[in-house]
């Protein structure tokens, strides 16, 4: 009797947690579609469910992106491009158990005005809706990570990562495998060899040598030392063709450069003028000859049939994140390294970090220098520029202060 008595409890002990998985499986919410919608401060996206769902949403960096964590979810296969102006792509990945997550790539920094359920109604089922807002890098800089996560349970929390990398070999922004993440992750950096094309940029006064081979010729040797040493390297052209600036800075941004580097070789009336120069962006030039050069380096645009003065949304908003400060003091700081590594290679110009108002600069978010490598009117930095050892020095000092700029602790941990 008591043996029958234990059996029976055993039987109903096991049917009760058989009972509980399935429960268990059959709560799980499903995620049925996921829209994406334009609106004029942002973006509204909707997934669609059959019942409520525990949510956490939140932004990470490198790349701008929202993440949103769903507790006990399936996901049905969602569309992963949209044509939205403010994600650029979205992908699903699981988590620990059950849960769920989706990231969103930003196209442009935003932040999460609001997350929110709806239940039914008008024939609509079950919504969670989350609405973007278009910020400056700083508001987005401000919200990144878990504390500023908008939720609808406090206790839904996902386990913290395990493996370095994470999901997507990405983590959470609090964790400290993501500081690691961040050191290990491979930099990407886009180089502008100038001019091209119909637009020759300056022209060697002995050699006939024309700037925009010599820019080419060194965009393609410090591509290589770049990527040996493990960086992702993009040129904006690796042919003879023409390139608007204003394109060149969107190739930039489509690659989602953490540091853009321009290309250039001058010529002077006097022609003793020798040595190498960097420049950053500002709207006071530094000096006559830097607003002179910044006029000639923009005239490639005045040849390609292009008027800068038109304000185009786009300009418009370059012109607004101009107004940050962060990315003038990122170009500032890698434009010190530079010409610190330079000076020990080559000869230098006084002054050599200065100040015009380039227009292939003006990426609104990119880490921005653009470097003079020396005067194509001087017969000695002419036959210089045009042999492959001396641009290779030119290129490995430029590597350096790359690996110094990356490795800084204010750059490292961003
Ligand atoms: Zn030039």
């Amino acid at each position: 009797m008591k043996l029958l008595k234990k059996l029976l409890c055993a039987v109903i002990c096991i049917m009760t947690v058989l009972c509980c998985l399935s429960a268990n499986a059959d709560a799980a919410v499903l995620i049925k579609n996921m829209r994406l919608g334009n609106q004029t401060d942002g973006a509204r996206i909707v997934l669609d469910m059959d019942k409520s769902v525990n949510y956490r949403v939140f932004l990470l960096n490198d790349p701008k992106r929202v993440v949103v964590d769903l507790a006990d979810a399936e996901i049905k296969a969602l569309q992963t491009k949209f044509s939205n102006q403010v994600v650029s792509q979205t992908r699903v990945g699981r988590m620990s158990g059950n849960d769920k997550r989706i990231v969103m790539e930003l196209s442009r920094p935003a932040t999460i005005k609001k997350a929110f359920i709806i239940a039914p109604q008008s024939g609509q089922g079950w919504r969670l809706v989350i609405d973007l807002v278009m910020a400056t890098n700083q508001q987005f800089a401000g919200k990144i990570g878990n504390r500023y996560a908008m939720t609808n349970d406090t206790k839904f929390a996902p386990k913290e990562e395990k493996s370095s990398g994470g999901w997507f070999g990405f983590s959470s922004s609090d964790s400290k495998a993501d500081a690691n993440a961040k050191i290990n992750r491979k930099r990407i950096v886009v180089l502008d060899p100038g001019h091209g094309g119909k637009d020759p940029g300056a022209i060697g006064a002995y050699g006939k040598t024309y700037e925009k081979n010599i820019t080419l010729a060194m965009g393609r040797e410090l591509k290589q030392i770049l990527q040996k040493k493990g960086y992702i390297v993009y040129l904006t052209r690796d042919r003879d063709i023409f390139i608007p600036l204003r394109q060149r800075i969107k190739i930039a941004q489509k690659y989602r450069a953490d540091l853009f580097m321009s290309l250039h070789a001058d010529s002077a009336q006097n022609r003793s003028a020798t040595g190498l120069s960097v420049y950053t962006l500002s709207d006071t030039a530094s000096d006559k000859e830097a607003a002179a050069l910044a006029e000639r380096e923009n005239k490639a645009d005045i040849i390609g049939g292009i008027d800068l003065g038109g304000n185009t949304k786009e300009v418009n908003d370059i012109l607004i994140s101009l107004s940050q400060t962060d990315t003038r003091n990122k170009s500032s700081k890698y434009a010190t390294y530079l010409v610190q590594e330079m000076a020990k290679s080559v000869k230098v110009l006084k002054n050599t970090h200065r100040f015009a108002g380039f227009a292939v600069l003006k990426a609104p978010d990119v880490p921005a220098v653009l470097l003079e490598m020396g005067y194509l009117s001087n017969r000695t930095e002419e036959a210089n520029l045009k042999t492959q050892s001396y641009r290779k020095k030119l290129g490995e000092a430029a590597a350096r202060a790359i690996d110094r700029y990356f490795k800084d602790p204010e750059i490292a941990s961003n």
